[in-house]
């Protein structure tokens, strides 16, 4: 089944993307330091076909092309990862959120919360670009 674009995935995406940068300034998973969160792709645990963590943040993170691939490759190695990446209190938090079929994801105020997010850390980044600058 082919999926959709959604235009909050877009939104979702940039700030997965941005945080991961943030977060280990690149890839998530092998550490490998990006220049842009451009260079990183958003990589799902649950696909985008599970509707009701598509949008969820501790369902996605920013991962090099080769570590995304090679999780997506395989699985129990994928689920192992990700538990170890959210411990096991917000993995199995996660799985509960992801068994919740209604009510569905409020795109609307999903839209706001991430647009929200994206305008916070340009603010962030742009602190941190002063910091790196002075040392
Ligand atoms: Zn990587």
């Amino acid at each position: 089944m082919k999926i959709r674009i959604d235009p909050l995935d877009k939104i979702f995406s940039e700030y997965i993307r941005k945080r991961a940068i943030q977060l280990v300034g690149g890839c998530e998973v092998c550490q490998a330091g990006k220049e842009s969160w451009k260079n990183l792709q958003c990589c799902h645990f649950n696909g985008r076909g599970m509707k009701s963590v598509r949008w969820d943040e501790d369902n996605a993170i920013g991962a090099c092309f080769s570590c995304h691939q090679r999780l997506d490759s395989f699985p129990m190695e994928k689920v192992e990862w990700w538990r170890k990446h959210l411990g096991q209190e917000a993995f199995d938090m996660l799985e509960g959120r992801k068994r919740q079929m209604f009510p569905k994801p409020d795109k609307a105020a999903l839209t706001l919360y991430y647009q929200a997010k994206l305008r916070g850390m340009v603010q962030n980044v742009t602190k941190l670009g002063d910091v790196n600058a002075k040392q």
